[in-house]
């Protein structure tokens, strides 16, 4: 019997018996002597096997290639429109991080999303803006990229993740810190208030346009810096939740003593000029001081509603009893004053081994986006500088202690390379104190010959 060479593929496929007739259980092909096929038969079918095969491949190649460039077009064009829409950050460090956002594998959807989704609307006549530029429906969380590169730096609410928001106040410096809102249902957790109560209640009531009754009825303190925590005051009613460490270090920060700081600033010197005119914009007069209500130790889950949220102790290493704030089904991390973004960190507690360590614990969680205690909303990317900055510090450092170099001249000497562009630098001094406390220094460093040198660093 003869066959066609389209009829002998078929056959060549068909297991254990003729085309349309298979054989129960067997699993063997069929000898092509039995379907009585000639050899030239037979090369003819494989040539034209591999041409066919040839063709695909050519056929498949040229549209994947016609794919990429394609979408390669769209990217840059769409990347052109965003950065028109909203200029690149000037400093020369918060650029290269944005740069490298870009680079990361998905960022031209994002991007296009922002294109087609934003296109000829100011996000700032949308109050509060939403940072979710996938359709409301989509299960994925908002993408570091897109919060990155399209988010503007504004005072105000940006909506992070579904029902999550982050409360920014540019420009990050002294006393101008962020905070965040987790809503369900009738359920708010804020994470932070901020350092006055002018302040905490004008945010409260960009807050009561989110939430659904206007109470909030969960705060978590982050630490015992008064950015994070005077606001409290206006929150006496809610559960205040912080780390036990925490709690005990704000009875020792009430804002009656910076109040008396202020009061008293012209009388102490360089430091007094320095903490009057950084603070000058907050008023820390008659704030009663208001405690967390619980505390705990480690780690802490908590819900909003149905919404997980974690609480990890990662502190000492700002302040006392650090902690970060995790909402693992958005992936959003709120840092408290573990991540400045754009700015020098000051490490007030330390040791500078366990903020490292704080940041590779963040690092592990993987977040999508990366709400920082104070400077525009950031990708896991900052926090990995962060942890470098540290190293880079430790390093020069060590060197300088050994040569016994005051913590004042190492500052003066060290070249702070691609961290020359990161604001408040003064903080430098103060971080190479607590190194040197970590190197086992024992030279003062209180908080008031730190503002001493900071002021003097700045001048
Ligand atoms: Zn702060």
């Amino acid at each position: 019997m003869f066959m066609k060479s389209s009829q002998w593929l078929q056959a060549d496929w068909t297991v254990g018996g003729r085309p349309g007739r298979p054989r129960k259980g067997a699993a063997t092909v069929t000898p092509r002597r039995d379907l009585g096929v000639t050899k030239w038969g037979v090369r003819r079918a494989r040539r034209t096997q591999r041409r066919s095969g040839r063709w695909a491949f050519l056929v498949r190649t040229s549209v994947i290639a016609a794919a990429v460039a394609l979408l390669d077009t769209i990217d840059l064009l769409a990347a052109l429109a965003a950065q028109r829409r909203r200029p690149l950050p000037t400093r020369p460090r918060f650029r290269r991080n944005i740069e490298r956002h870009q680079q990361r594998p998905g960022a031209f959807v994002v991007t296009v999303l922002a294109l087609f989704g934003r296109a000829g609307r100011d996000p700032s006549t949308d109050p509060p803006s939403r940072l979710r530029w996938a359709p409301s429906d989509s299960e994925q969380p908002v993408t570091a990229v897109a919060t990155v590169d399209l988010v503007r730096y504004e005072k105000g609410l940006h909506e992070v993740a579904d029902r999550v928001w982050a409360y920014l106040q540019p420009d990050g410096g002294w006393g101008w810190s962020n905070a965040g809102l987790v809503v369900d249902g009738e359920d708010a957790l804020l994470v932070d208030t901020l350092f006055d109560l002018r302040l905490t209640a004008e945010m409260l009531e960009a807050m009561r346009q989110v939430t659904a009754t206007g109470a909030i009825g969960t705060v978590v303190n982050t630490h015992a810096n008064g950015d994070h925590c005077f606001g409290n005051a206006l929150l006496a009613d809610s559960d205040i939740i912080a780390s036990a460490r925490c709690a005990e270090e704000m009875e020792h920060l009430p804002p009656s003593t910076l109040a008396a700081m202020l009061r008293a600033a012209s009388t102490l010197g360089d430091a007094g000029a320095f903490v009057s005119r950084i603070f000058a914009p907050f008023d820390f007069e008659d704030i009663p001081l208001t405690l967390p209500t619980k505390t705990f130790e480690s780690e802490l889950d908590l819900r909003v509603g149905d919404r997980r949220i974690r609480l990890l102790e990662v502190g000492p290493a700002h302040t006392a009893g650090d902690v970060v704030a995790y909402l693992p089904d958005e992936g959003v991390l709120f840092t408290g004053d573990i991540l400045f973004h754009g700015g020098h960190p000051i490490v007030w507690a330390g040791p500078v081994s366990n903020w490292i360590a704080a940041c590779d614990r963040i690092l592990e969680l993987a977040p999508s986006v990366v709400v920082p205690g104070h400077g525009p909303l950031a990708a896991p990317a900052a926090v990995s500088d962060l942890k470098e900055y540290f190293e880079f510090l430790t390093r020069e450092a060590r060197s300088r202690f050994e040569e016994g170099l005051t913590p004042m001249e190492a500052a003066r000497d060290i070249d702070l390379g691609p961290y020359a562009g990161w604001s408040e630098a003064e903080r430098l001094v103060a971080n190479l104190h607590a190194l040197y406390r970590d190197f086992g220094s024992d030279l003062p460093a209180d908080a008031l010959t730190l503002m001493g040198e900071m002021a003097l660093l700045a001048s």
